[in-house]
């Protein structure tokens, strides 16, 4: 179509080189050995770990975040094409635009993430962003002459990235609306953990505070108070990429491209996986929205395999682990609520069981890895957790 120039070798397409699209090239070339596998990415680097980047990386702990060097590519013959975003797709023709160029494809895969949201108020172009490596080398570049960090949102990634900041030395203040981190989702006492593991490393956590501006002095706050900052980072959440999929007339739900759970898209020969997707999941019974390394993985290399022609669906319980410095807690749910918790402390560390109906829901653990596996095994099963609720 019109003047672009074309690319054909048809094969799969896989759009992104998060961990979704990296698995996806690395499954559909397991179950196929022959078909050219091609990943198109806007990003500049080679796929590398994002977890690393609010934790050891930031904290300048390591600088080594690459998923495979460049030979694992080249030995699964995957060609992947970087600083080369999608702007097009077009299902009926089978093929996406990229940079001016036509790519056509047999299968088309999309892992396009999410991205993160600036805070909608006055100065937010102010605010850094973390989703990239490029993000997190230029923050962590600004971190090294900072004099004062605020970081908006007590979400994982605002918690985990304020505690490496303070970790660094930076004297960073955590500001967010939730008078405690992540209180709806994981119950007071655990929020309350989540505080006191923040403010351990040496930054200060507010909340019940909403900012109204960033200015060049700092931040406003709208209990009057300013604090002064050089660098602020807003961690206020992320959005699906999923404009070529609405414009291709893919059926969505919001913002994520629905698909089942073999993550196969309404539309034969497209399927999406990850942040970007809203999968069906086999035990849940329902489809569950996850953004989460692992399952990003485990839904990339459902998507190859199917793509390829195999058969396999969702059935794993999505989970994902955090560090706020030092400390690590681990998470199972499937992310639709819970009508009762429990907290049991184990003096080192807790876990907190969370239940609706008479079937575990969730888990959350730190220092109590036999909780985190009977947890996962009972959200799996449907069974009621191992001791009585609160
Ligand atoms: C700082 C940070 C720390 C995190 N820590 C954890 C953690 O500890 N545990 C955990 O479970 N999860 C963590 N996450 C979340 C986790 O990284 C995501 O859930 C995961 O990366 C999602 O994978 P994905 O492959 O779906 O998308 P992404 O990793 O977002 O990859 C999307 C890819 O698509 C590309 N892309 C997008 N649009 C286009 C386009 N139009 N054309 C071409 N390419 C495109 C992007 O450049 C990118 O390569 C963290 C995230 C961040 C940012």
């Amino acid at each position: 179509m019109g003047n672009h120039a074309e690319v054909t070798n048809l094969g799969v397409i896989i759009v992104g080189s998060g961990p979704a699209g990296v698995a996806a090239a690395e499954s559909f070339r397991e179950h196929d050995s022959t078909a050219p596998v091609r990943i198109l990415t806007a990003d500049a680097d080679l796929p590398y770990a994002r977890p690393p980047l609010s934790k050891e990386f930031l904290r300048g702990a390591t600088d080594d975040v690459a998923l495979h060097p460049a030979q694992w590519f080249d030995d699964r013959d995957i060609e992947i094409t970087r600083s080369a975003t999608v702007d097009r797709l077009d299902v009926g023709e089978r093929a996406v635009y990229a940079g001016g160029q036509r790519h056509g494809y047999d299968t088309l895969i999309l892992a396009c993430g999410a991205a993160p949201v600036a805070p909608p108020m006055p100065g937010a172009q102010r605010a850094r962003l973390l989703r990239s490596l490029a993000d997190a080398a230029a923050l962590r570049d600004k971190a090294h002459t900072a004099t004062s960090a605020v970081v908006i949102g007590s979400g994982f990634i605002g918690c985990e990235a304020a505690a490496s900041l303070a970790m660094r030395g930076v004297p960073v203040t955590l500001v967010a609306p939730e008078p405690l981190p992540q209180e709806k989702r994981l119950g007071t006492a655990a929020a309350e953990r989540l505080r006191d593991l923040v403010n351990d490393t040496g930054a200060r956590h507010v909340g019940g505070v909403s900012v109204q501006e960033i200015t060049e002095a700092g931040v406003r706050l709208d209990n009057g108070v300013t604090i002064d900052s050089d660098l602020v980072l807003a961690a206020t959440g992320v959005e699906p990429q999923s404009r070529i999929a609405a414009e291709a007339g893919l059926s969505l739900d919001g913002s994520r491209i629905i698909v089942g759970s073999d993550m196969g898209a309404s539309t034969p020969g497209v399927y999406a996986a990850g942040d970007v997707a809203l999968a069906y999941h086999e035990v849940a019974g329902r489809r569950v929205a996850i953004e989460h390394w692992q399952d990003a993985t485990d839904q990339g290399a459902i998507a190859g395999t199917c793509a390829a022609g195999s058969q396999t669906k969702w059935v794993g319980v999505p989970g994902f682990w955090t560090s706020i410095g030092e400390a690590t807690l681990k998470y199972h749910a499937w992310g639709g609520g819970y009508e009762r918790s429990r907290f049991i402390d184990h003096g080192d560390g807790f876990t907190v069981w969370y239940e609706s109906g008479d079937a575990t829901v969730g888990v959350l653990t730190y220092n109590a890895d036999a909780d985190y596996d009977l947890g996962e095994r009972l959200i799996a099963e449907q069974r009621p957790c191992p001791m009585p609720m609160e």
